[in-house]
Parts: C-alpha cells; sequence; structure tokens
C-alpha cells in the first residue's frame, strides 16, 4: 500500500514534541510524501499552543518545496457531547481537523456508553474530518457503533502508528478489531503517523500491516492518494457552507 500522506504531525508548538515544520516537511519530503498536514494539539494540551497560534497557521505556505502543507489542529474532546477545545471561528478556517480523547484536557475517560456517545458525537460534528486514535483503550469504546457513525457521516477512522510503538499501551488489538470492522462496513480510514519528532514523519509501518492484514481496501484510505485527500476535504467545505 503507497501512502502519499501523512495527515497527523506535531511540531514543537505542541509543548512536548520536537520538531520545527520545515523539519517536518524536509523529512516528508525525503520520505516521498506529497502532502502533510501539522495537526498540533488543541487549546487545552498542557504545554499546547495559543489560540493565537491557530489565527497565525493560516499565514503559512500552501506548501514547503514539493510537499502540500494542510494546516490543521488534534482538537481534544472535552465532555460526554462531543464538543472540541476550540473555537468554531478557529476550526472553520482549518485544512483539517482531528478529535480525538486526551488524557488532562478537560474529559476523563468515562463508562464505555459514554466514551461511545462522546465520540459518536465528534464524528457529528461538521468540522471534524478524521477521528484519531479511536483504539485508544485508555478511552474504550463501542467500536462497533463507531465503525457505524463513521460509516453514516462519511468520516475517517484513524489507524495511528504512534498506537504500535509509544504511546497508548494496549492498543494494537483494539486497533485491529477496529480495522477488521472499518474493512466490514467499507468505510475510509486514515493511516498516520503521529509523528512527534521529524523521524517519525512518514513511518506507517505497523498501521498500514494492520490495515491489510485487515482487509481494507487501499481506495479506503485517505492517505492513498493527495487527490483524493483534498476531494475529501472539499467535500466537508459544501457541508460547512449548508449548515451556516
Ligand atoms: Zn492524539
Ligand atoms: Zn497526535
Amino acid at each position: 500500500m503507497k501512502i502519499e500522506a501523512d495527515l497527523h504531525t506535531h511540531s514543537v508548538a505542541s509543548g512536548h514534541a520536537f520538531s520545527t515544520l520545515n523539519e517536518m516537511a524536509q523529512q516528508a519530503s525525503l520520505r516521498g510524501l506529497k502532502m502533510i498536514a501539522l495537526t498540533d494539539h488543541g487549546i487545552n494540551m498542557p504545554g499546547g499552543p495559543h489560540p493565537y497560534y491557530f489565527s497565525q497557521i493560516m499565514g503559512l505556505p500552501e506548501n514547503i518545496g514539493e510537499v502540500d502543507l494542510l494546516k490543521g489542529v488534534e482538537a481534544n474532546i472535552i465532555d460526554p457531547e462531543g464538543n472540541l477545545d476550540m473555537p468554531v471561528q478557529l476550526l472553520e478556517r482549518l485544512d483539517i481537523v482531528l478529535a480525538g480523547f486526551h488524557c488532562d484536557t478537560g474529559y476523563p475517560a468515562g463508562s464505555v456508553d459514554q466514551n461511545t456517545m462522546a465520540l459518536m458525537a465528534a464524528i457529528r460534528n461538521p468540522f471534524v474530518h478524521i477521528i484519531s486514535h479511536p483504539g485508544n483503550p485508555e478511552y474504550p469504546v463501542d467500536l462497533e457503533k463507531v465503525v457505524q457513525a463513521a460509516k453514516m457521516a462519511g468520516k475517517a477512522l484513524e489507524i495511528n502508528n504512534n498506537s504500535f510503538s509509544l504511546s497508548r499501551p494496549g492498543s494494537p488489538p483494539r486497533c485491529m478489531q477496529m480495522a477488521r470492522l472499518a474493512a466490514r462496513a467499507g468505510i475510509l480510514v486514515s493511516i498516520n503517523s503521529d509523528a512527534h519528532s521529524c523521524f517519525s514523519v512518514g513511518i506507517f509501518d505497523h498501521a498500514v500491516e494492520v490495515a491489510v492484514r485487515a482487509g481494507i481496501k487501499p481506495e479506503k484510505v485517505l492517505n492513498t492518494s493527495a487527490a483524493f485527500i483534498k476531494e475529501y476535504i472539499q467535500s466537508f467545505g459544501i457541508m460547512s457552507q449548508k449548515i451556516s
């Protein structure tokens, strides 16, 4: 499976990551990627960016060298209603919005039912493009319900490569289960590095293996085509115009 874009990366702005945007983009280019999304953590993350950061992000170029740059955020789900820690005025100006659960950002893990309701509400949020690491066992969800909600909303769920190494211990079996359900339902998935330094940009080996083993077709993986990603994002533009 050939991956053209890394849609989940963190720069020094996240407060616990190590590389600058330029270093991330250069590494993406060296690894043969056509596109990178800068998705620093939402504003509730301890040590994370101030809202001013996300208003300045719009001034960044459309591409760095040969690599297209999407300006985004990995927002935090902050309550059982699936609300995010980012004002709508910022979300609507970003190219790409990931949303996921993170500790110390406002929503302590609840019951499986509460977590599932929160994640399903985030899936339905018209500004959210991708749900990050839904297989995180610290925030257990009913993966069947989550996959069905993603199918209804036409949203992508992530298989996060970092869940197989540094972050979120215990994730691999749940990522595999989610991938199998995603394959069966025919929903979109997104395979990302969740790089916290340039050295991890474009590293997807574990996540790709899980997707292939689960039987997910390459055309259902958002990242296999930068052109497909642009189409996917543009379809949201139409949606958000409709709701405003
Ligand atoms: Zn995350
Ligand atoms: Zn992340």
